[in-house]
C-alpha cells in the first residue's frame, strides 16, 4: 500500500483502519521518538509548592549555615585558656559579665579575660569566648560570679558559622524530587522558592453519546463517564497538572473544536473512547487535521487496549485511550505514565513495579502483548499475584487490583509458577492481613467492615466457590467462601473439603422465584406453581444463569425439559437477573432474597443455600483470621446480615 493510500485509510472509518497494527514496543519506540528529545520547561515556585517537583538547577546555599558561632547547651560562654586549671578539686572562679545572651539576642559585651557570660542554646558567642561550659558543670559564687570545676576545650559546645551548610556550597543537584527534607535544607539557608520543572499540563476529554458526569441523573442507555475522573486523577499522580475538559459527544464538529481548544491551553491531551471502529467513533479521524505529524500509531498489539491511538501533533503528545475504562488505565499505566513523566523530568518510579508469582495459568492470545489485572498477597515465599480481571469493561477489578502483569505477545501462555513483573497503579504494596478468595457475596462486606473498622485491611478476590477451594488447597488465602451443592449426599460444602481444610458455617442465602411486584402470573404463587403459570404464558420470558452456578441446577430442576423463552440468557450474577427483571427485558428468574428485595421486586422462597468459609487450618491462629472469626459470630454481624436477608448459621 502506498503512502497515499494508507493516509486515505486512516481517514475514513472503514475496514482496513486497523490494517497497520504496531507491536506494543513498536509502537512505544516510535511515540518515544516522536516527543524526545526535549526540553522540560523550568519554572519557579515557592517552596511549599515545590513538593514532588524535579528540580531543573541546582541549589547553592546562599549563606552560612549557621549564620554565626552558636553555643550547642544552656551554660557560659568562656576564653578556655582561663581554665587551663580547672578541677573538681580547684574550681575556677570567672566574674559573671552583665548580660544574659538568649536566642535571637545579638552580643553587646566583648568577653574579657577572666569573666564569662551566660548563654542559651543557639546563642551566639560574644566575641573573645572561644568555648562554653554547661551549668551543669559550675556553681553559683556570690551574686556575680561562678565556680567551673572542669577545663574546656577550645571550640567546645561551639557549632561555627558555616559548619552545617557552607555559603557556596551545592547543596541540592537538578534533577532531584523535592520532598520534606529537600524542602527543609532550603528553608535553613532562607530559600522560598526553587526552580523545577514546570508540570505538564494535561488536558483529559471523554468523548461518548452515553456519559453523564458524576453527580448528574442517569438518563436509559446512559452510563456515568468513568474514564474522565480516573485519568485526571492518575495524570496528577504522576506529575502532570490535569484539567478535565468534559465529556464531549461523538459529533466530529463539536469533538474537534473541544480537541483544538484544549490541545492549544496545554502540553498534552487524553482523550478516551471513539478510537474504535464503530460508525460513532470519530476522535482518531481529527487528529490528522489538527497538527504534524499526527498519528504514530493507531492499533497496537494489546489485550485489551488494541484501538489505542498514538500522535504528535506540533511536538504536543496526543493520546486517544480505548473507551473501556480498565483498557483505558492498562495502556494509560504502561504507555503513557513514561512519557508523561519524562517531560515532567520526574524519574522511573522504582517502586511502581514488583515482582510476583502467578499461582495460575494464564492463558493469553498469540501476537498480542495481554494485560492481566492482578491483586497481590502474601505468599510462603513471596508475593503472588491473583489474576482478578472481570473483562475490559469492568471497573471493580480496580478496586481489589493492584496493578497488572503483561504477557509477551509471543506466547500464548503464562506457565503457573511464573515470576512476572507487576506494574503498580498506585506504588507500594500493602499486604492485606487477610485474604479471602472464593465466591463473592454481599453479605461478606458486612462481617469484614468490623476488621476494616480495627485497622485490619481484607482483600477479598472473588473467583468463584471452586477457584476458592483451588486457592485455600495450596495455602494461597486465609478462607475461602464456598456454596457447593453435593448431588450425591445432597449437602452443602462438608464434601468439597480436604485435609488440611475446615468448615467454618457461615449463612444461609434463600434463593427463589424473582418477578416484578403485582405480576398476576406469579403474585401469591408457591414456586412450582409460578415456573406452571410461566410456561403456559407464550408471552413470558425467562432470564437463566450460567452453568456451574448453583442457581442454575435449581433452574433446571424446576424447568425438567422446558425450554421457555429466555432460556439461553444466561448471565453470570445475581444482580444481572434483577436488572433484566426490574428492566422489563425478562418477566422472571431465579436469584437470592437480598438481591431480590435491594431491587424492589417480588419474590417466591424456594430453598436455601449455604454459604460456608473453607478455612486453611494452618493459618487459624493468625489474628486477622481469628478476628474475622470473632467478627463472624458477633452481634452486630448476625444483625447486619439479618438485616439484609441473610440468615445466620
Ligand atoms: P469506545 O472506545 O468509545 O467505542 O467505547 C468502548 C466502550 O467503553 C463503550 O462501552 C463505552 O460506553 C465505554 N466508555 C467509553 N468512554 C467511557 C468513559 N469515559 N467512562 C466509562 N465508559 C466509557
Ligand atoms: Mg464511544
Amino acid at each position: 500500500m502506498t503512502q497515499d493510500h494508507q493516509a486515505k485509510s486512516r481517514e475514513s472509518v472503514d475496514q482496513d483502519q486497523f490494517l497497520t497494527i504496531l507491536s506494543r514496543e513498536d509502537a512505544f519506540l516510535r511515540f518515544e521518538a516522536a516527543l524526545f528529545p526535549r526540553d522540560v520547561p523550568s519554572a519557579p515556585r515557592k517552596l511549599a509548592d515545590a513538593l514532588g517537583c524535579a528540580l531543573t538547577e541546582d541549589v547553592v546555599a546562599p549563606i552560612d549555615v549557621p549564620p554565626f558561632d552558636r553555643s550547642n547547651v544552656d551554660g557560659f560562654a568562656v576564653r578556655s585558656s582561663d581554665l587551663a586549671s580547672a578541677s573538681e578539686a580547684s574550681p575556677v572562679r570567672l566574674m559573671l559579665n552583665d548580660e544574659v545572651i538568649a536566642c535571637g539576642v545579638a552580643p553587646a559585651r566583648p568577653l574579657l579575660s577572666g569573666t564569662a557570660t551566660s548563654i542559651a542554646t543557639g546563642g551566639p558567642l560574644p566575641r573573645g569566648a572561644d568555648a562554653i561550659v554547661m551549668v551543669e558543670h559550675t556553681n553559683p559564687s556570690g551574686p556575680r560570679a561562678i565556680e567551673i570545676r572542669r577545663a574546656a576545650s577550645p571550640g567546645q559546645f561551639v557549632s561555627y558559622a558555616g559548619s552545617d551548610i557552607a555559603r557556596g556550597e551545592a547543596l541540592l543537584l537538578a534533577g532531584t524530587i523535592v520532598g520534606s527534607r529537600e524542602i527543609g535544607i532550603c528553608a535553613a539557608c532562607g530559600i522560598a522558592q526553587v526552580a523545577v520543572a514546570r508540570k505538564p499540563r494535561v488536558a483529559v476529554i471523554s468523548t461518548g453519546d452515553e456519559l453523564v458526569q458524576p453527580g448528574e441523573q442517569l438518563t436509559p442507555a446512559s452510563i456515568y463517564d468513568i474514564n474522565g475522573a480516573i485519568v485526571t486523577a492518575a495524570i496528577n499522580e504522576n506529575g502532570g497538572e490535569a484539567a478535565f475538559i468534559g465529556a464531549v459527544p461523538d459529533d466530529e464538529v463539536l469533538l474537534e473544536a473541544a480537541m483544538r481548544k484544549a490541545l492549544a491551553q496545554s502540553d498534552m491531551l487524553v482523550v478516551s473512547g471513539g478510537t474504535s471502529k464503530g460508525a460513532g467513533d470519530v476522535s482518531h479521524r481529527i487528529i490528522a487535521r489538527i497538527g504534524k505529524p499526527g498519528i504514530i500509531a493507531h492499533g497496537v498489539a494489546l489485550k485489551p487496549g488494541k484501538p489505542l491511538c498514538l500522535a504528535v501533533c506540533d511536538g504536543k503528545p496526543v493520546i486517544i485511550l480505548p473507551g473501556f475504562p480498565t483498557s483505558a488505565m492498562f495502556t494509560f499505566h504502561d504507555m503513557i505514565v513514561p512519557v508523561l513523566r519524562r517531560m515532567a523530568a520526574l524519574p522511573v518510579r522504582p517502586d511502581a513495579k514488583v515482582v510476583a508469582k502467578i499461582p495460575v495459568r494464564i492463558a493469553s492470545e498469540l501476537g498480542r502483548t495481554e494485560f492481566v489485572m492482578v491483586s497481590l498477597v502474601e505468599g510462603s515465599d513471596g508475593l503472588i499475584a491473583y489474576p482478578t480481571g472481570k473483562g475490559s469493561g469492568a471497573i471493580t477489578s480496580f478496586a481489589q487490583a493492584d496493578g497488572f502483569l503483561k504477557v509477551d505477545a509471543l506466547a500464548d501462555q503464562m506457565p503457573a509458577g511464573t515470576e512476572a513483573e507487576v506494574t503498580l497503579f498506585t506504588p507500594h504494596v500493602r499486604v492485606p492481613d487477610l485474604v479471602i478468595i472464593g465466591s463473592h457475596c454481599t453479605g461478606l462486606d458486612r462481617v469484614t467492615v468490623q476488621l476494616s473498622r480495627a485497622g485490619l485491611s481484607v482483600r477479598s478476590i472473588a473467583v468463584g466457590s471452586l477457584g476458592g477451594l483451588a486457592a485455600a488447597k495450596r495455602g494461597e488465602c486465609d478462607l475461602a467462601p464456598i456454596h457447593l451443592f453435593d448431588d450425591k449426599t445432597e449437602t452443602y460444602n462438608t464434601p468439597f473439603l480436604v485435609h488440611g481444610l475446615e468448615l467454618v458455617p457461615g449463612w444461609r442465602r434463600m434463593q427463589g422465584i424473582v418477578f416484578r411486584k403485582g405480576d398476576a402470573r406469579f403474585e401469591g404463587l408457591a414456586a412450582q406453581e409460578a415456573v406452571r403459570a410461566a410456561l403456559a404464558d407464550p408471552t413470558c420470558i425467562m432470564v437463566n444463569r450460567n452453568r456451574g452456578a448453583g442457581t442454575r441446577i435449581l433452574i433446571d430442576r424446576l424447568l425438567g425439559n422446558a425450554r421457555p423463552d429466555g432460556y439461553w440468557n444466561q448471565p453470570r450474577s445475581h444482580n444481572a437477573v434483577a436488572a433484566a427483571i426490574a428492566q422489563h427485558r425478562a418477566d422472571w428468574g431465579m436469584t437470592i432474597a437480598p438481591v431480590a428485595r435491594a431491587a424492589g421486586l417480588g419474590f417466591i422462597p424456594l430453598a436455601e443455600e449455604h454459604y460456608d468459609f473453607a478455612l486453611v487450618s494452618a493459618r487459624k491462629q493468625r489474628p486477622a483470621v481469628q478476628a474475622f472469626l470473632d467478627a463472624l459470630v458477633s452481634e452486630q454481624s448476625r444483625a447486619a446480615l439479618t438485616q439484609a436477608g441473610f440468615r445466620p448459621a
